[in-house]
């Protein structure tokens, strides 16, 4: 009884019916972004597959750098073993011929650089596996902390991603009845034109179409005003309305 004289005297324009079938088909569309990325959060996750990637990497090069001191290890006391098996010979008496002594002795002091080079070798292996077990430990732990927090967001994802669906469901009814509303005709020219622009459906900006922006005709204008019939710009197709 209250209710404006305007908004009594005027029925809904099929621009305006137009209008509310395109906020219905933005609502679907968004509905439809949100579930598609929901159900892809919660079927996968590149970071973590990222980080997974980045500790198997860090495990191999562990074993690695483990496998390398192992073989410098096993080089180092086999020359150890010649080294303490030469001095063993050359001073318990065995060896009494003076050119094999010498020749012995030659033999000593040439493994003595050898092993100097061997132990240095360990050493630096033994700190690159120390090196590589502390990166694998932080990419155990990077492992962890994102599988706790994908775990975390589980429920209140698929909370969500139902909670979605539903509106979806409740989207497609109201679309339905507006497009009933809007009747099958006028439909199909919002779909015809909502193919090649969105939104296909755009206000009244001064005399202009809200969607290219150019001029309407006086008659075209005054009709949007009016909401009589269906307005659409002869420029770009769009139904325009107040
Ligand atoms: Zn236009």
């Amino acid at each position: 009884m209250t209710a404006g004289g305007e908004a009594r005297e005027r029925p809904i324009s099929r621009g305006q019916h137009l209008l509310s079938l395109q906020e219905t088909d933005e609502q679907i569309a968004l509905l439809e972004k949100e579930i598609a990325a929901l159900a892809s959060a919660l079927n996968r996750d590149p970071e973590l597959e990222r980080l997974r990637a980045e500790e198997r990497a860090a495990e191999a090069e562990r074993q690695a750098a483990e496998e390398r001191c192992r073989g410098v290890e096993r080089e180092l006391s086999g020359v150890r073993q010649r080294a303490r098996s030469l001095e063993k010979r050359l001073y318990d008496g065995s060896v009494r011929n003076p050119q094999d002594l010498l020749g012995m002795q030659r033999d000593l002091t040439a493994l003595k650089p050898r092993l100097d080079d061997l132990e240095a070798s360990l050493l630096e292996c033994m700190e690159a596996s120390e090196s590589a077990e502390t990166t694998l430990a932080g990419a155990n732990a990077a492992v962890a902390a994102r599988d706790a927090e994908r775990g975390s967001q589980e429920t209140p994802r698929r909370e969500r991603l139902a909670l979605a669906q539903s509106e979806l469901a409740d989207q497609r009814v109201v679309r339905t009845a507006a497009a009933a509303a809007a009747g099958a005709g006028d439909v199909r020219i919002y779909e015809r034109v909502a193919a090649h622009w969105k939104p296909a459906v755009v206000h009244l900006e001064g005399d202009s179409c809200g969607g290219c922006h150019l001029p309407l005709g006086i008659r075209e204008a005054n009709q949007v005003r009016s909401g009589e019939g269906l307005v659409q710009c002869s420029n770009c197709d769009r139904v325009v309305v107040r």
